[in-house]
Protein backbone atom coordinates (compact mmCIF):
# COMPACT_ATOMS: atom_id res chain seq x y z
CA UNK A 1 0.00 0.00 0.00
CA UNK A 2 1.62 3.64 -1.12
CA UNK A 3 1.87 6.06 1.93
CA UNK A 4 -1.23 8.69 1.83
CA UNK A 5 0.24 12.18 0.63
CA UNK A 6 -2.77 14.52 2.16
CA UNK A 7 -2.62 17.74 -0.37
CA UNK A 8 -5.55 18.85 1.33
CA UNK A 9 -5.27 22.59 2.93
CA UNK A 10 -3.96 22.96 6.15
CA UNK A 11 -6.87 22.90 8.73
CA UNK A 12 -6.26 26.01 11.19
CA UNK A 13 -8.16 26.49 15.02
CA UNK A 14 -9.45 30.01 15.45
CA UNK A 15 -9.94 30.56 19.30
CA UNK A 16 -12.91 32.31 20.36
CA UNK A 17 -14.16 34.65 23.29
CA UNK A 18 -17.55 33.90 25.32
CA UNK A 19 -19.59 36.72 25.29
CA UNK A 20 -22.78 37.74 26.96
CA UNK A 21 -25.64 38.46 24.85
CA UNK A 22 -27.28 42.30 26.41
CA UNK A 23 -30.47 41.63 23.84
CA UNK A 24 -32.12 39.12 22.11
CA UNK A 25 -31.97 35.34 23.43
CA UNK A 26 -30.70 34.75 27.04
CA UNK A 27 -27.24 32.95 25.79
CA UNK A 28 -23.78 33.41 25.26
CA UNK A 29 -22.20 33.77 21.92
CA UNK A 30 -18.62 32.36 20.91
CA UNK A 31 -16.97 34.90 18.55
CA UNK A 32 -14.03 36.56 17.44
CA UNK A 33 -13.01 38.80 14.52
CA UNK A 34 -13.82 37.26 11.18
CA UNK A 35 -10.52 38.91 9.32
CA UNK A 36 -8.49 36.34 11.52
CA UNK A 37 -10.48 33.23 8.98
CA UNK A 38 -10.34 35.74 6.52
CA UNK A 39 -6.35 36.23 6.82
CA UNK A 40 -5.56 32.66 6.89
CA UNK A 41 -8.47 31.83 3.86
CA UNK A 42 -6.25 34.36 1.90
CA UNK A 43 -2.77 32.54 2.99
CA UNK A 44 -4.08 29.58 1.56
CA UNK A 45 -5.53 27.65 5.01
CA UNK A 46 -8.39 27.00 6.08
CA UNK A 47 -10.09 27.89 9.43
CA UNK A 48 -12.51 26.68 11.86
CA UNK A 49 -13.52 28.11 14.58
CA UNK A 50 -14.36 26.59 18.27
CA UNK A 51 -16.22 27.87 21.41
CA UNK A 52 -14.19 27.74 24.54
CA UNK A 53 -14.99 23.88 25.62
CA UNK A 54 -13.67 21.49 28.79
CA UNK A 55 -10.37 20.70 28.39
CA UNK A 56 -10.44 17.00 27.29
CA UNK A 57 -11.86 18.79 23.89
CA UNK A 58 -8.82 20.84 23.55
CA UNK A 59 -6.73 17.92 23.34
CA UNK A 60 -9.29 15.82 20.61
CA UNK A 61 -9.65 19.33 18.39
CA UNK A 62 -5.91 19.37 18.58
CA UNK A 63 -6.03 16.08 17.16
CA UNK A 64 -7.46 17.02 14.19
CA UNK A 65 -6.07 20.12 12.89
CA UNK A 66 -2.91 20.85 11.34
CA UNK A 67 -2.34 24.64 13.68
CA UNK A 68 -3.43 26.35 16.62
CA UNK A 69 -4.34 30.53 16.20
CA UNK A 70 -4.66 31.94 19.40
CA UNK A 71 -6.72 35.35 18.77
CA UNK A 72 -6.77 38.43 20.75
CA UNK A 73 -9.52 39.43 23.86
CA UNK A 74 -9.93 39.31 27.41
CA UNK A 75 -7.18 40.02 30.07
CA UNK A 76 -5.41 36.54 30.91
CA UNK A 77 -6.47 35.81 34.86
CA UNK A 78 -3.73 37.46 36.88
CA UNK A 79 -3.68 34.67 39.52
CA UNK A 80 -1.87 32.52 36.44
CA UNK A 81 1.13 34.12 37.21
CA UNK A 82 0.98 34.31 40.89
CA UNK A 83 0.23 37.88 41.10
CA UNK A 84 -2.79 39.88 42.87
CA UNK A 85 -4.79 42.01 40.74
CA UNK A 86 -3.80 45.64 39.61
CA UNK A 87 -6.18 47.77 39.76
CA UNK A 88 -6.35 48.30 36.10
CA UNK A 89 -6.90 45.04 35.56
CA UNK A 90 -9.73 44.35 32.82
CA UNK A 91 -12.47 41.57 32.20
CA UNK A 92 -10.81 38.16 32.87
CA UNK A 93 -12.22 34.96 31.68
CA UNK A 94 -10.87 31.83 33.56
CA UNK A 95 -12.31 28.91 31.14
CA UNK A 96 -11.04 30.69 28.20
CA UNK A 97 -7.80 30.91 29.85
CA UNK A 98 -7.91 27.01 31.02
CA UNK A 99 -9.07 25.83 27.20
CA UNK A 100 -7.02 27.83 25.54
CA UNK A 101 -3.74 27.00 27.61
CA UNK A 102 -5.00 23.38 27.06
CA UNK A 103 -5.35 24.27 23.41
CA UNK A 104 -1.55 25.30 23.43
CA UNK A 105 0.07 22.24 25.37
CA UNK A 106 -1.77 19.59 22.94
CA UNK A 107 -0.10 21.87 19.94
CA UNK A 108 2.53 22.11 21.68
CA UNK A 109 3.10 18.68 22.27
CA UNK A 110 1.56 17.25 18.92
CA UNK A 111 4.15 19.71 17.31
CA UNK A 112 2.34 21.76 15.57
CA UNK A 113 2.97 25.56 14.44
CA UNK A 114 1.03 27.84 16.94
CA UNK A 115 0.56 31.53 16.27
CA UNK A 116 -0.86 33.94 18.85
CA UNK A 117 -2.21 37.63 18.18
CA UNK A 118 -2.37 40.14 21.59
CA UNK A 119 -3.70 38.45 23.90
CA UNK A 120 -2.68 35.13 21.74
CA UNK A 121 1.07 36.43 23.00
CA UNK A 122 0.42 37.22 26.50
CA UNK A 123 -1.43 33.25 27.01
CA UNK A 124 1.75 31.70 25.52
CA UNK A 125 4.04 33.73 27.91
CA UNK A 126 2.43 32.51 30.78
CA UNK A 127 1.52 29.24 29.89
CA UNK A 128 5.67 29.23 29.29
CA UNK A 129 5.83 30.39 32.83
CA UNK A 130 6.42 33.67 32.50
CA UNK A 131 4.52 37.25 33.85
CA UNK A 132 2.75 40.00 32.21
CA UNK A 133 2.57 43.59 32.51
CA UNK A 134 -1.48 44.30 33.92
CA UNK A 135 -1.93 47.69 32.70
CA UNK A 136 0.65 49.57 30.49
CA UNK A 137 -0.55 52.98 31.27
CA UNK A 138 0.88 52.29 35.16
CA UNK A 139 4.24 52.86 34.18
CA UNK A 140 5.57 55.93 33.54
CA UNK A 141 8.06 55.05 30.37
CA UNK A 142 5.40 53.36 28.27
CA UNK A 143 4.20 54.79 24.77
CA UNK A 144 0.99 54.57 23.87
CA UNK A 145 -0.53 51.21 23.07
CA UNK A 146 -4.35 51.43 23.07
CA UNK A 147 -4.35 53.64 19.84
CA UNK A 148 -7.77 55.39 19.55
CA UNK A 149 -7.44 55.16 15.57
CA UNK A 150 -9.75 52.14 15.69
CA UNK A 151 -9.70 51.02 12.22
CA UNK A 152 -6.58 48.92 12.55
CA UNK A 153 -3.87 51.27 11.23
CA UNK A 154 -0.21 51.30 11.86
CA UNK A 155 0.75 53.34 15.34
CA UNK A 156 3.84 52.68 16.31
CA UNK A 157 7.40 51.06 15.48
CA UNK A 158 8.52 47.29 16.21
CA UNK A 159 12.23 46.76 15.96
CA UNK A 160 13.00 42.91 15.28
CA UNK A 161 16.47 41.37 15.74
CA UNK A 162 18.25 40.58 13.02
CA UNK A 163 18.80 37.17 13.21
CA UNK A 164 15.09 36.00 14.26
CA UNK A 165 12.37 34.40 12.26
CA UNK A 166 10.09 37.38 12.53
CA UNK A 167 12.47 39.66 10.76
CA UNK A 168 13.19 37.21 7.78
CA UNK A 169 9.51 36.62 7.54
CA UNK A 170 9.26 40.56 6.91
CA UNK A 171 12.70 41.41 4.86
CA UNK A 172 13.22 44.25 7.51
CA UNK A 173 14.32 44.77 11.20
CA UNK A 174 11.42 47.81 11.38
CA UNK A 175 7.58 47.30 11.00
CA UNK A 176 4.43 49.76 11.35
CA UNK A 177 2.17 47.66 13.64
CA UNK A 178 -0.86 48.72 15.08
CA UNK A 179 -1.54 48.61 18.84
CA UNK A 180 -4.67 47.60 21.10
CA UNK A 181 -3.55 46.47 23.85
CA UNK A 182 -3.04 47.41 27.80
CA UNK A 183 -1.28 44.48 29.11
CA UNK A 184 2.25 42.61 27.45
CA UNK A 185 4.80 40.69 28.11
CA UNK A 186 6.86 41.50 31.29
CA UNK A 187 8.71 38.53 32.25
CA UNK A 188 9.76 36.49 29.05
CA UNK A 189 9.03 32.73 29.64
CA UNK A 190 12.24 30.50 29.61
CA UNK A 191 11.59 28.74 26.66
CA UNK A 192 10.20 31.90 24.91
CA UNK A 193 12.51 34.62 23.24
CA UNK A 194 12.04 38.51 22.29
CA UNK A 195 12.43 39.24 19.24
CA UNK A 196 10.60 42.80 18.96
CA UNK A 197 10.35 45.67 21.25
CA UNK A 198 8.99 48.79 20.89
CA UNK A 199 11.48 51.96 21.75
CA UNK A 200 9.87 51.96 25.44
CA UNK A 201 11.16 48.50 25.64
CA UNK A 202 8.04 46.43 26.10
CA UNK A 203 8.15 43.30 24.14
CA UNK A 204 5.92 42.93 21.17
CA UNK A 205 7.09 39.56 19.01
CA UNK A 206 7.79 36.04 21.12
CA UNK A 207 9.65 33.11 19.61
CA UNK A 208 9.66 29.04 20.28
CA UNK A 209 13.78 28.61 20.51
CA UNK A 210 12.70 24.56 19.81
CA UNK A 211 10.31 22.32 18.97
CA UNK A 212 7.46 23.42 16.52
CA UNK A 213 7.10 26.85 14.91
CA UNK A 214 6.53 29.27 17.19
CA UNK A 215 5.35 33.09 16.70
CA UNK A 216 3.06 36.05 18.79
CA UNK A 217 3.19 39.08 18.15
CA UNK A 218 1.70 41.87 20.33
CA UNK A 219 -0.05 43.47 17.32
CA UNK A 220 -3.25 42.99 15.25
CA UNK A 221 -2.41 41.87 11.44
CA UNK A 222 -5.74 40.52 10.67
CA UNK A 223 -6.88 44.53 11.11
CA UNK A 224 -3.92 45.55 8.52
CA UNK A 225 -4.35 42.38 6.41
CA UNK A 226 -6.00 43.85 4.11
CA UNK A 227 -5.34 47.14 3.94
CA UNK A 228 -1.71 47.03 4.50
CA UNK A 229 -0.09 43.99 2.51
CA UNK A 230 3.44 44.35 4.06
CA UNK A 231 1.64 43.39 7.11
CA UNK A 232 0.67 39.83 5.87
CA UNK A 233 4.29 38.48 6.68
CA UNK A 234 3.18 36.78 10.43
CA UNK A 235 0.39 34.95 8.57
CA UNK A 236 2.09 34.19 5.51
CA UNK A 237 5.34 32.55 7.51
CA UNK A 238 2.36 30.96 9.77
CA UNK A 239 1.06 29.26 7.05
CA UNK A 240 4.17 28.32 5.47
CA UNK A 241 4.79 26.61 8.65
CA UNK A 242 1.81 24.89 8.22
CA UNK A 243 2.70 23.31 4.77
CA UNK A 244 6.67 22.80 6.23
CA UNK A 245 5.17 20.57 9.26
CA UNK A 246 2.77 18.62 7.21
CA UNK A 247 5.24 17.87 4.21
CA UNK A 248 7.60 16.10 7.56
CA UNK A 249 4.41 14.26 8.60
CA UNK A 250 3.77 12.99 5.24
CA UNK A 251 7.98 11.98 4.68
CA UNK A 252 7.44 10.27 8.31
CA UNK A 253 4.17 8.64 7.52
CA UNK A 254 5.71 7.02 3.86
CA UNK A 255 8.39 5.73 6.31
CA UNK A 256 7.14 4.06 9.15
CA UNK A 257 4.10 1.83 7.98
CA UNK A 258 0.62 2.40 8.94
CA UNK A 259 -0.09 0.62 11.96
CA UNK A 260 -3.75 -0.34 11.04
CA UNK A 261 -2.37 -0.86 7.50
CA UNK A 262 -0.98 -4.29 8.98
CA UNK A 263 -2.94 -7.53 8.93
CA UNK A 264 -4.60 -8.11 12.89
MN1 LIG B 1 1.93 48.01 21.15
Amino acid sequence: MSAMVSHARPLVLVTTASRDRDQGLRRQDAVTGRNYSQALRAEGALPVMAANLDVEAASELIERVDGLLLSGGADVAPERFAQAPHPGLGVVDEERDAFEIALYRAARARGLPVFGICRGIQLVNVAEGGTLHQHLPALAHAIQHDQRSIDGRPHHAVTLDGDSKSARAAGSTTVMTNSFHHQAVDTVAPSLRATGRTTDGIVEVLEGTSGAWLLCVEWHPEMMYATHPESRWPFRAFVEALGDARAEADQIAAVVPARTAQPA
